[in-house]
């Protein structure tokens, strides 16, 4: 599932494919990412444009076109930007750029939780989700302090607050619970309980996990490990298996409707 090294790596391939290029035509399919937007919205706004920056808040990719044109995108839960001769049929597209140089850029999203908003390019930094975000865990790194002062504002369970985007905006289920576990730190911990030395940990983690999702970025496509790519991670989707830690078994409990991996014995 997409979360924050996922879709820095979306906005890094679309500077790659898109910056700078015409769009000959913008097509969007009356479906459910659109929020009740009519799809010819899209394809008015956009066809024609050149896309000029990408910016990356959260799990959002923010697409500032020429012409005052901007799109706001989300990648849910399976969505993917893949790029394909124009003309190949992409299955689970749902919107696509036809691009100048031959190749056309597509939304792939199977299960169709994400979302596509057409918006003036000037008004994207102030739509309400944008604004509401957090720190960005990437460009505004967490330290002891800022993570701390945000976590002592709730009673939640540490693991909960991190993935609440208002506290720190681009984790998800998966890097929450690999950060907790390079942290060793128990995500039933209420998150105003952290010690002074346990949210130094915590802050070094989060940029830990990050980093090491951030290193796939030389792909041409990028898989989910949903999708059956290799399992990268220390303690998410392995309960069951050995701690690679401290060898005993990893755990798993459901937390906020999400399943938590981690080690009862070593994330105290
Ligand atoms: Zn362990």
């Amino acid at each position: 599932m997409p979360e924050l090294p996922e879709v820095e790596y979306a906005a890094n391939r679309l500077r790659q494919w898109m910056l700078g290029r015409l769009v000959l035509r913008a097509k969007a399919e009356p479906t459910r990412l659109l929020r009740g937007q009519p799809a010819r919205r899209f394809s008015q706004a956009l066809t024609g444009r050149r896309l000029e920056r990408v910016e990356r808040r959260g799990k959002y990719l923010l697409l500032f076109f020429d012409g005052n044109a901007g799109l706001l995108a989300h990648l849910g839960m399976t969505g993917k930007l893949v790029r394909r001769p124009t003309g190949v049929a992409e299955p689970f597209s749902h919107a696509r750029f036809e691009l100048e140089d031959g190749f056309t850029v597509h939304f792939r999203d199977p299960r169709k939780f994400g979302r596509l908003s057409a918006e003036p390019a000037d008004r994207l930094f102030l739509l309400p989700e944008i604004a509401a975000l957090g720190p960005d865990a990437l460009l505004e790194p967490p330290t002891a302090e800022s993570l701390g002062e945000r976590l002592s504002r709730t009673a939640r369970p540490v693991k909960v607050a991190l993935m609440d985007q208002s506290v720190l905006a681009g984790l998800g289920n998966i890097h929450a619970a690999e950060a907790l576990f390079r942290a060793r730190i128990d995500p039933r911990l209420r998150a105003d309980r952290l010690s002074e030395e346990q949210r130094r940990r915590l802050a070094q983690a989060i940029g830990e996990t990050i980093a090491l999702g951030l290193a796939n970025d030389e792909e041409e496509e990028i898989t989910y490990v949903e999708e059956g790519a290799p399992n990268p991670f220390l303690v998410y989707g392995k309960a069951g298996e050995a701690c690679p830690r401290c060898g005993q078994r990893l755990a798993s409990l459901t937390q906020g409707g999400r399943t938590t991996h981690f080690c009862p014995h070593c994330q105290r």
